[in-house]
């Protein structure tokens, strides 16, 4: 027994015993300890009440004096240190909210029942679920697909599941529930579009390049093993048959450069610093398009400013503009013109080669500078092409903060154009 209960009953027998004795001088000692014990109970009763309209949140914790005045004193102790937890823990909440809305991931809380307490704005837009009106649904009504649905049901979130996003199904999300707390769910969700384009086009890139090797290795290996069985005798058939083994092997050869050009700058640190003198570049290029296009009599002509020059990275540099007049050689056919500029326009440095070749379709040109992409296959087989010039233009280009337009129009030619930032100009 606690002092206070100790006290609380020597008062109380104190008072019995006190009234037993008043009441003796009248003769009505039980009397007295009836009416002292009835006065007792009311004052218990009244403090007894006060301290249930306490609890049921009507009144602020009462005063009163003695044994109750004692456990009020309590009370107000306990409340003050609930206060002060809730207060704690009402800082930690808010803190961790802040840090779930400024996640770049989604986060979505749900109940031991699978209902959603809480979502951050990102999982809002990934899931599109409107919070807090969706709060207290079932999540299970609101992503419907059915490997989400699956993946709940199994119970087993020891993996990440992949699924199009319920929004945007173009869109595709990877999600991971982590239970925590008594049988709570943390939804842990990411757009991973880009990743998951990217590794499509890695895996089409990979069947792109086994493909195109494939066509010239048949046809060599065709050939050895016809010869390893029967070794050729008419020297007119021989000599065509090395010829085109020549030619596929040079088409490999080709592809490889082109491949090896790419996976340089997909590696290589953009460079800055040198300064690569255009002009001259450009006169050889032109000269060596007069040898590729030997027969075809194209008028090629250069205009070119020769104190226009770029800080760059000369082999990229080479390869973009070898690319652009090469194709229009390869493209136009004979007695065509091609014209190639360098010029300063507008504070920008403008590369560019105009041809009267055949011309490219509207539809293909947004995908032109896609690896493998060929607007006409038949003609870029026929003049060599590995499908992936466009492409390492494309990169180069932006590897020297510039950009590439191409306009065209069918039946009359095209214009190959690359503008380069005066950041990059070098005096
Ligand atoms: P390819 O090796 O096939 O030429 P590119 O990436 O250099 O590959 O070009 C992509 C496609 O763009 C070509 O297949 C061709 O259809 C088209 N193309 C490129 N340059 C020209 C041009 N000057 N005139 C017409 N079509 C062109």
């Amino acid at each position: 027994m606690s002092p206070h209960q100790k006290s609380e009953i020597t008062s109380l027998l104190s008072i019995i015993a006190a009234s037993a004795v008043s009441g003796a001088f009248f003769n009505q000692s039980l009397l007295f300890v009836a009416l002292a014990l009835f006065t007792y109970i009311i004052f218990m009763l009244r403090n007894a009440f006060k301290l249930q309209d306490w609890l049921e949140q009507k009144k602020d914790l009462p005063d009163a004096w003695g044994y109750w005045g004692e456990i009020f004193n309590e009370l107000h102790i306990l409340e003050r240190q609930k206060y002060k937890q809730q207060k704690v823990l009402s800082v930690a909440l808010s803190r961790f909210k802040k840090a779930a809305e400024a996640l770049p991931n989604g986060v979505v809380i749900l109940s031991q029942y699978n209902v959603i307490e809480w979502v951050n704005p990102v999982a809002s837009s990934l899931l599109g679920i409107n919070y807090p009106q969706d709060a207290g649904q079932k999540i299970n009504n609101l992503i419907r697909h059915p490997d989400f649905q699956r993946y709940m049901i199994k119970n087993n979130f020891s993996k990440t599941i992949t699924l199009p996003a319920p929004e945007n199904a173009d869109n595709t999300l990877t999600m991971q529930i982590i239970p925590f707390g008594y049988k709570q769910k943390m939804i842990f969700c990411r757009d991973i579009t880009h990743i998951h384009k990217l590794e499509e086009m890695r895996t089409n890139f990979v069947s792109n390049v086994s493909h195109e090797m494939r066509s010239p290795l048949t046809v060599l290996s065709g050939y050895l093993e016809m010869f390893s069985d029967k070794p050729p005798k008419d020297e007119k058939n021989f000599k065509l048959a090395i010829d085109n083994m020549y030619q596929q092997a040079m088409r490999m050869q080709r592809l490889v450069t082109d491949l090896l050009a790419l996976s340089k700058m997909e590696t290589a640190p953009v460079e800055h610093t040198k300064s690569v003198i255009i002009s001259t570049l450009l006169i050889s290029l032109k000269e060596n398009a007069e040898v590729l296009g030997q027969g075809k009599h194209h008028k090629i002509s250069l205009q070119a400013d020769e104190q226009l020059n770029l800080r760059g990275n000369s082999d990229e540099l080479h390869s973009l503009f070898a690319n652009l007049i090469n194709n229009a050689v390869r493209y136009t056919p004979e007695n065509g013109t091609i014209s190639i500029s360098w010029q300063k326009i507008n504070n920008e440095a403008v590369f560019s080669v105009t041809d009267n070749g055949p011309g490219i379709a509207a539809h293909h040109i947004p995908h032109l500078t896609e690896r493998f992409y060929r607007a006409d296959i038949d003609r870029s087989r026929e003049s060599g092409g590995t499908g992936l010039g466009l492409a390492i233009v494309k990169y180069a280009v932006e590897r020297h903060d510039g950009r590439l337009i191409i306009s065209s129009t069918l039946g009359q030619g095209s214009t190959f154009s690359c503008y380069f930032p005066s950041q990059r100009f070098s005096i």
